[in-house]
């Protein structure tokens, strides 16, 4: 970033794409392509930014968040860390698509290596909508990235007046701009029109506290998501081991629970090396060990508070290193 100037402090906005950068054709057609406006475009439409920092901004990639890729979270968590290191950056803002906006934000919980505010956002309305949210949600991510009381949260995500956590966020609703909610351990904090509150710090281990890097991200091995349901069929597990997956995540019905033929399909992928996370496609709530399923028994892994698709990610980093069943299970318990 370019020296300071005056007491501001320095925000850099790390460009993505999604819909806060996407174009539609009218106010009210709910069609649009997203990633569109680049980054310098997006913050000149909100001049009042320079009054909360020193701005710049840095475009990343362009995409819908639907087309996010590993590589681009580790080129992202790398330049975020580069950045973070240069005393004139106080924080950084990550704007992005929403979709898929929970899976980044954790994946930057585990490899970004510093205390220094990461807030990431996005829209659910493009600018060219009606009442479009994009820019109030720029506003008041700058804020958090720029105010000190942030700072030591891990990665946290700014939307409609909402400051929440990497680890516990997840998107609920398909159009709403109330979309992400924090359902098992509550918000971070709030923050209206730049003024924010703090309620909690993060529970787990995060950022500088982490053991994961982006450089042990390079080349990340496959863990796939299978989707119970009832009469889920069981050879979904065989197809995922015959195509190289290292791990399984269950999104389990109930308290990550899978029919009888899954948990026995299940049960010999462990025995043979592939590691197997029961979590759960509801969407709050806890999947603990030996409920219905006698996990000590099966070789099986539970994912605790995280979601199918965070669990995915740490399963996805902590495969970089050989561990056993028992520390593959506690880090569950840890980030
Ligand atoms: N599919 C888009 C994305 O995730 C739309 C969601 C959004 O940005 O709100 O980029």
């Amino acid at each position: 970033m370019k020296p300071k100037t005056d007491e501001r402090p320095g925000v850099v906005i790390l460009a993505t794409g999604g819909t806060i950068a996407g174009m539609g054709e009218s106010g009210t057609r709910p069609g649009y392509t997203p990633g569109q406006i680049a980054v310098d475009d997006m913050i000149a439409a909100v001049p009042s930014l320079s009054q909360l920092a020193r701005i710049e901004g840095e475009q990343v990639a362009s995409v819908g968040s639907q087309d996010m890729t590993f590589a681009i979270m580790t080129t992202l968590a790398s330049r975020i860390n580069a950045l973070l290191a240069d005393d004139a950056v106080a924080g950084i803002v990550v704007t992005h698509g929403t979709d898929t906006m929970e899976e980044t934000a954790f994946f930057l919980n585990l490899t970004v290596d510093s205390r220094k505010p990461v807030v990431m956002t996005g829209a659910m309305r493009p600018p060219t909508a009606l009442s479009a949210d994009g820019p109030l949600n720029l506003y008041n991510a700058v804020a958090v990235a720029a105010d000190p009381a942030a700072v030591d949260r891990g990665v946290l995500v700014v939307m409609n007046d909402r400051i929440h956590g990497a680890h516990s966020l997840t998107k609920t609703n398909t159009t709403s701009v109330e979309t992400f909610l924090s359902p098992i351990t509550g918000l971070i904090g709030t923050v209206i029109y730049g003024q924010t509150q703090y309620f909690r710090g993060p529970f787990r281990r995060h950022t500088d506290a982490s053991e994961f890097s982006p450089a042990g991200a390079s080349t990340l091995p496959r863990v796939d998501i299978l989707y119970a349901c009832a009469d889920m069929p069981a050879d979904l597990v065989d197809g995922s081991v015959s195509r190289g997956a290292r791990g399984i995540v269950i999104a389990g019905d109930g308290n990550g629970n899978m029919n009888a033929p899954t948990i026995e399909r299940a049960a010999l992928a462990a025995s043979r090396g592939t590691v197997i996370v029961r979590s759960s496609r509801v969407p709050s709530g806890k999947v603990s060990r030996n409920i219905e399923i006698d996990d000590d028994r099966l070789g099986f892994i539970v994912s605790d508070e995280l979601n199918p698709v965070k669990a995915r990610i740490l399963l996805m980093l902590a495969l970089g290193k050989k561990r056993s069943r028992e520390e593959l299970q506690e880090l569950f318990y840890t980030y």
